[in-house]
């Protein structure tokens, strides 16, 4: 239960695994007047699992060594994507399909067991009373005490800021005094990966896929859906398969979109792909709370990790971070967890000094 305090050594702003990296590490050496500010009804930010589906962030390799930690450290499971049997690569509308077998010497994607909000159900265990959900930043003000954060939910005021808002979206925060010109126009710069994505999930009462000895990887840039794997859960109890849209079909009416979508996948894995239990699409550019209004595609990993987000504003007072300000992996999960370990590091340095 959200308990009534309105002021704090430290405010995080956004709940996503950055911050909450951020608020463990803190409260584990000792730091724990925390609140968490999160706009959003729901913690997790771009982790978002529904129905043991991962509308969100989903895989991770061995090379993405923070968040393998993070997952020893809490003992949650890991298990490897499925990849047995066929899969399809659709590489022109005009030509037949071309069927493979994934090589199984290829590195191994793994998948959280639990999906991926298991991270950031673990993470958010010592802070329940102390996350805000439903609460906006608005402003940033800074005084002789700290920094006052009006919110949609009324003011709070904290010694510390640490916003984790993707630095694009942070720019529609209200900064009194204004932050450096060189600041504000890197943060516009920075494209917030995966903001153009489009998701779609589906449940049913059995892998008809894998009886038929198919892999449920569906890949081609230029059908309704560009890639689609198997999204079994950990426990071979739930029956999924999870993939991205063609972003041609933002525009399209939900009804028309589905309907090709579900054509598309009929022609490649067979008729049972109508029998699904539960249909279920995101799509990220119209999330208020993770994409700006002036959406760009981007597709290939941008550089992040901007040497000005290492830097504290307003006097010490304001930090950055997010997964986007991370110089590893920037955009990526293991990017989110080292700014979050960064900012939590910088933050502890400032009370030894
Ligand atoms: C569709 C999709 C697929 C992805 N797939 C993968 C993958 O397979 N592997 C991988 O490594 N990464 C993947 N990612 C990226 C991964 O999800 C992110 O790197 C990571 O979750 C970012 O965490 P974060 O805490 O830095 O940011 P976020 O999760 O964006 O957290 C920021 C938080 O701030 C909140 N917020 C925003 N504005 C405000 C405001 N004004 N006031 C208060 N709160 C606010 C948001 O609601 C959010 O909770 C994917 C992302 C998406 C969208």
């Amino acid at each position: 239960m959200e308990n009534s305090k309105r002021s704090a050594k430290y405010i995080i702003v956004g709940a996503g695994l950055s911050g909450l990296t951020t608020a463990n590490i803190l409260s584990d050496q000792g730091e724990t007047d925390i609140i968490i500010l999160e706009g959003r009804n729901r913690v997790g930010g771009r982790i978002h699992t529904n129905k043991a589906i991962d509308l969100g962030a989903t895989w991770f390799q061995d090379h993405h060594s923070h968040v393998n930690r993070l997952l020893e450290t809490h003992n949650i499971q890991k298990f490897e994507q499925f990849n047995q049997g066929q899969s399809v690569l659709v590489y022109n509308t005009m030509a037949p399909a071309h069927y493979f077998e994934s090589p199984q010497e290829a590195p191994a994607a793994y998948r959280v067991a639990g999906g991926s909000i298991a991270v950031i159900d673990r993470l958010s265990i010592a802070f329940k009373d102390n996350i805000k959900i439903n609460t906006k930043v608005l402003l940033l003000k800074e005084s002789t005490s700290g920094i006052t954060l009006q919110t949609s939910d009324g003011d709070y005021h904290a010694q510390k800021v640490v916003v984790t808002i993707p630095p694009k979206l942070a720019t529609t925060i209200d900064y009194e005094p204004a932050l450096p010109d060189t600041l504000i126009s890197a943060m516009k710069g920075t494209h917030t990966w995966m903001s153009n994505a489009i998701k779609v999930g589906l449940l049913f009462k059995a892998p008809f896929w894998r009886k038929n000895k198919h892999s449920g990887t569906v890949i081609g840039q230029v059908g309704p859906v560009i890639e689609l794997y198997d999204h079994c859960n950990h426990e071979n109890s739930i029956f999924a398969l999870m993939g991205f849209v063609n972003e041609g079909l933002r525009d399209v009416s939900d009804a028309d979109r589905k309907e090709r979508i579900l054509s598309y996948l009929e022609k490649y894995l067979g008729p049972e792909i109508r029998q699904h239990i539960a249909y279920m699409e995101k799509d990220w550019s119209k999330d208020r709370f993770t994409a700006c209004e002036n959406l760009k595609s981007v597709y290939m990993s941008p550089q992040y990790g901007n040497r000005l987000f290492e830097a504290f504003h307003m006097n010490g007072k304001l930090l950055f971070s997010g997964t986007e300000t991370s110089p590893m992996y920037g955009g990526y999960l293991d990017g989110a967890i080292y700014s979050g370990q960064r900012a939590a590091k910088l933050l502890l340095d400032q009370v030894l000094a």
